[in-house]
């Protein structure tokens, strides 16, 4: 079995779906095997190809507000994993970022799970990540509104992107109830 070392250096350097990117294949994620929460999101945006940081975009700036950590505790690999479902940008379509590559989670999700013995608490971030986790057979509203049930292990949560910003006003609930706990949970973990 690799070390996770080798296992992150296995991952930068596939090139098992180049054929079907519009760039060259550039893997983001981060992982170490002290960190105890894990995020799950989509694919990188372009933003985070060129930055060559996972949600190095205004993304991702909504999305250490929801958790309340800084960037340094937020690109801490001992702290925060970040595992998307597809490791390389996908290319745009009309509707924004396409999706994850179906190749990448088969090839690597398992292999880099087993890395990672720590992790307390997996935030699964919109819907091919839930689609993933719980089935898919609910939308995202619901799934994010019914996140009481997937703790303590796992909390779904919307995409942090702005688009999203008519999804948040329509659920007030998310700011009320669903960030207060995920911010405590985020800084109870922290100061372990
Ligand atoms: S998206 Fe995943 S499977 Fe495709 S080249 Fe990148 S790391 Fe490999």
């Amino acid at each position: 079995m690799p070390t996770l070392k080798t296992l992150l250096a296995q991952v930068r350097a596939c090139q098992l779906c180049a054929a079907h990117l519009p760039l060259a294949p550039k893997p983001i994620l981060q992982a170490g095997r002290q960190a105890r929460i894990l995020i799950v999101g989509q694919a990188p945006g372009r933003r985070a190809h060129d930055a060559g940081k996972p949600f190095a975009d205004i993304s991702g700036e909504r999305l250490r507000q929801w958790l309340d950590v800084e960037e340094q505790r937020f690109y801490d690999a001992t702290q925060f994993a970040i595992l998307p479902m597809g490791f390389c940008f996908p290319g745009t379509g009309r509707q924004g970022d396409l999706p994850p590559r179906p190749e990448c989670a088969p090839a690597w999700r398992q292999a880099l799970m087993a890395k990672l013995p720590n992790i307390e608490l997996t935030l699964v971030i919109g819907r091919y990540a839930q689609a993933h986790y719980f089935g898919g057979k609910d939308s995202v509203t619901d799934t994010v509104r019914r996140w009481r049930e997937y703790l303590p292990e796992l909390l779904p949560l919307p995409h942090p992107s702005p688009r999203n910003q008519r999804w948040l006003k329509q659920n007030p609930w998310f700011d009320a109830e669903l960030l207060p706990y995920l911010r405590q949970r985020v800084a109870a973990i922290g100061e372990k």
